[in-house]
């Protein structure tokens, strides 16, 4: 699942959820997602927050920390209800309730953990892009003297908190850029726009998906412009949208909307 929008929603409700109830039991189906001993999680859930890209549950003295990555999701089920094949931890709560942590793919991970401890995978530090603090000069600042590609840049969460493979592609989208440029090679003006498309893009996220309300364990992505519609024709100009591949990741963008103006990839564009 989630990126910062997604989080957004789902945070809050987990909070208002479970603040006050007590973890009765708990059990795992999928040990691979735990970096902890099970039988140690017990406690009283007494805050519910965001941490860069994990969900933070504070019971007391730990943490109960989970890094969903790409397909984690929670859900609040009756303890009869029947576990679908995805559910990797079930925490049985003192309401009679189940706290489900979802993932299909096992990629994501669950920290029992103190405080303030750093959780591998977890990167922190970024500036909080929803927040007021979060300006153009904040952002030219952040761009300086770096000279990875846009896309890159983008996804950095120990620079920007926090925006992963689909938001990124959908800010470039807004902005007009080619996911390939390199942040260097972008004028003042252009930093600017990308801030703007950044706060626009996001802020938008999170009211579409709050105003839609979904179960907590759906992912809302159909408003989306790029992500995931490789083949289908661009929203703007009805090009065909496009996938490429950077250090491992792949970028949904429209060749026409966003051409890569420094260089190889308009070329790459005209010649086919
Ligand atoms: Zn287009």
């Amino acid at each position: 699942m989630p990126e910062r929008p997604d989080l957004e929603y789902v945070v809050p409700r987990l909070r208002e959820a479970l603040v006050g109830l007590t973890i009765v039991d708990a059990s795992v189906k999928k040990p691979v997602v735990l970096r902890c001993g099970i039988a140690q999680v017990r406690g009283t859930f007494v805050t519910v927050s965001r941490r860069a890209q994990a969900v933070d549950f504070g019971l007391g003295a730990a943490h109960l920390v989970v890094v969903p990555m790409l397909a984690g999701r929670f859900d609040l089920v009756d303890a009869a209800a029947k576990d679908p094949a995805d559910v990797a931890v079930r925490l049985v709560l003192s309401d009679g309730r189940v706290l489900r942590y979802r993932d299909d793919v096992q990629m994501g991970k669950v920290w029992w953990t103190a405080p303030g401890v750093a959780v591998a995978g977890l990167a922190e530090g970024g500036v909080d892009v929803l927040e007021a603090a979060f300006t153009r000069e904040r952002f030219r600042a952040l761009a300086k003297g770096r000279r990875e590609q846009l896309k890159v840049f983008l996804m950095d969460k120990t620079a920007l908190d926090s925006m992963g493979n689909a938001y990124a592609d959908e800010v470039l989208y807004a902005a007009q850029q080619h996911p390939k440029r390199l942040v260097s090679r972008l004028m003042p003006a252009e930093l600017d726009a990308l801030h703007d498309a950044i706060v626009a893009v996001l802020a938008h996220a999170r009211d579409t998906i709050a105003a839609r309300a979904p179960p907590l364990h759906e992912k809302i992505r159909d408003f989306l412009h790029v992500r995931g519609r490789k083949g289908q024709p661009c929203d703007r100009c009805a090009t065909t949208l496009r996938v490429a591949g950077i250090h491992g990741h792949d970028a949904y963008f429209c060749p026409r909307c966003q051409p890569d103006v420094d260089g190889r990839g308009f070329f790459d564009w005209r010649g086919t």
